[in-house]
């Protein structure tokens, strides 16, 4: 029978509730325990897709084409599994599916309320991942923080669950913040018994405590938490900031919080294997060499929006023991050529990232240029491939004034075109090309070298593709299309194989990738980019 843990978090946002969700998700793997991880978010949109990125940061792309909360890149990466649309609900869902079925007539008449309809449609949520996966552990984190009135329902439809599920099969997790007073020299626990006061008055009393917190929480601390909050003391837990979040999972592994949780939940203690992790994380703490790589973009103020691309690429390092460096590059500024020279000077490597709209295109047309004629390693993902594409023709191909239809309505040469099926798409949640596609890779190219095979299957979220009618003039100019679409209507990856490291592809690889697996194409980039260094 799966066995269920909430997580929930007080006193204030962004505590890292996800990491710590995550973070317990890799443990209970680390004991060959099956788990999932669902996220309830108490908005109101359907799902983030329509969300820019600089309310909300990333849009995760599960394999099944749903458009998540960038917490879910963190449960894949944490637990080394693939997850899809139903480990990420919001209310907006929620409320959509109770009123098409009041609209159906499937209540029957009835008054349609909060309690019980909408609590039993969160609760049916629950077990329909349940039943999908079958786990031996399902962890559902809730979103926002205990006393927001969007929550409500959510902590409602947990009380009700843990209660039907009977004791010993559910558990709750609570997220604080134990703020430090240098004045006094103090870490303070009040704000943590309001929150869990708070919880307790919605009915749920929590069983673990995980306090965020900058300094170690002193044993009268810990014991005055554990009273006040009616826990055991071992089920106070320190999460202390760290330098890389994949440090997480050791440090509640040290304070036993798993072992906590396997006993609370009446389930067999097993002997962690945390060897690779252990190694993972040491390399991590211990670079033996770094390196700069630029991402330019149009989000760049605030780097959530590209999570997972640098995630991606730190990833990279990892494997051949080097860190990282962001060097965050505003495309607009480079829309003066002259520009790109002075900041990409100091960098070993380039990546143009996905988006949308013309806004800091041609900065970015202009980066890829200078990665082209300067043999600096270059990335391009999604817009990133169709502007290597657009750069192409124009300056390399004779196709002066090519463009994409998304930028311009009437290019001279529309090299990047709206993809044949999105044509009559009206509206926006949910219509681009989504998901997991087979992409067939040109044999001997740099893409099937790095892959290490010819057919792969990677995520997309797009609505613009190359124009088939291009592909010809542009390849005769050198440009090599070394990815297809199985039908061989879609082009998916482009490669310079002369340079040391010049791919972009129309997917997005960057959902992918594993701190202790990086994904072939960033992993060529960061070598391409450490034998230049
Ligand atoms: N705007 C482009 C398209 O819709 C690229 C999308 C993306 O980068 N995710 O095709």
């Amino acid at each position: 029978m799966t066995k269920y843990i909430f997580v929930t978090g007080g006193v204030v946002s962004s505590l890292g509730k996800g990491i710590i969700a995550a973070s317990l998700g890799r443990l209970f793997r680390s004991r060959d325990y099956s788990v999932i991880i669902q996220k309830f978010d108490p908005y109101i949109n359907i799902d983030p897709g329509t969300m820019s990125p600089f309310q909300h940061g990333e849009v995760f792309v599960t394999d099944d084409g749903a458009e998540t909360d960038l917490d879910l890149g963190h449960y894949e990466r944490f637990t080394d599994t693939s997850f899809g649309q139903v480990n990420n609900v919001t209310s907006g869902r929620i409320y959509q599916e109770v009123i098409n079925k009041e609209r159906r007539g499937d209540y029957l008449g009835a008054t349609v309320q909060v309690i019980p309809h909408i609590t039993n449609e969160i609760k049916s949520k629950i077990v329909a991942a349940t039943k999908q996966f079958k786990p031996d552990f399902h962890i559902i984190e809730i979103g926002g923080t205990i006393g927001d009135i969007e929550s409500l329902p959510f902590i409602e439809a947990i009380r009700q669950f843990k209660s039907e599920i009977g004791i010993g099969n559910a558990i709750s997790v609570h997220c604080t913040l134990l703020p430090y007073l240098p004045t006094s020299g103090e870490l303070k626990t009040k704000p943590s018994q309001h929150s869990v006061n708070v919880l307790r008055s919605y009915g749920i009393q929590p069983e673990i405590l995980v306090c965020r917190t900058s300094k170690p929480i002193p044993k009268t601390e810990r014991e005055k938490l554990a009273l006040f909050c009616s826990v055991p003391k071992d089920a106070v837990i320190a999460c202390r900031d760290m330098k890389s979040i994949y440090e997480v999972p050791l440090a509640l592994e040290a304070q036993g919080m798993c072992s906590v949780v396997i006993k609370m939940l009446g389930m067999e203690e097993r002997t962690p294997k945390l060897d690779s992790w252990e190694s993972l994380v040491s390399k991590i703490k211990n670079p033996k060499k770094s390196i700069k790589v630029a991402i330019a973009g149009k989000y760049t103020k605030l780097s959530d929006a590209y999570i997972s691309v640098v995630e991606s690429l730190k990833h990279a390092g990892y494997a051949d023991a080097a860190s990282v460096e962001i060097k965050w590059i505003n495309s607009e500024e480079c829309v003066d050529y002259s520009n790109c020279k002075s900041l990409l000077s100091d960098v070993e490597a380039v990546v143009v990232p996905g988006g949308f709209g013309v806004r800091g295109i041609e900065g970015k047309l202009n980066v890829i240029r200078y990665a082209r004629e300067n043999n600096l390693p270059f990335l391009g993902l999604c817009l990133g491939m169709q502007c290597a594409v657009i750069e192409y023709a124009r300056n390399v191909a004779g196709l002066k004034g090519a463009n994409s239809k998304e930028f311009d309505e009437n290019p001279v040469y529309p090299v990047i075109d709206l993809m044949l099926e999105q044509k009559n798409v009206k509206g926006y949640g949910g219509t681009m090309r989504l998901g997991a596609y087979e992409c067939h890779l040109k044999k001997g190219s740099v893409a099937a070298k790095a892959y290490g095979k010819e057919v792969i299957s990677e995520r997309h979220r797009h609505r613009y593709e190359v124009n088939n009618e291009y592909i010809d003039k542009i390849s005769e100019a050198g440009l090599v299309f070394s990815g297809m679409s199985p039908d061989g209507m879609l082009a998916e990856v482009v490669e310079l194989p002369n340079l040391d490291w010049f791919v972009a592809c129309q997917f997005h690889p960057e959902f992918k990738s594993r701190p202790d697996k990086p994904h072939p194409l960033f992993k060529g980039l960061i070598d391409a980019a450490l034998k230049r260094k």
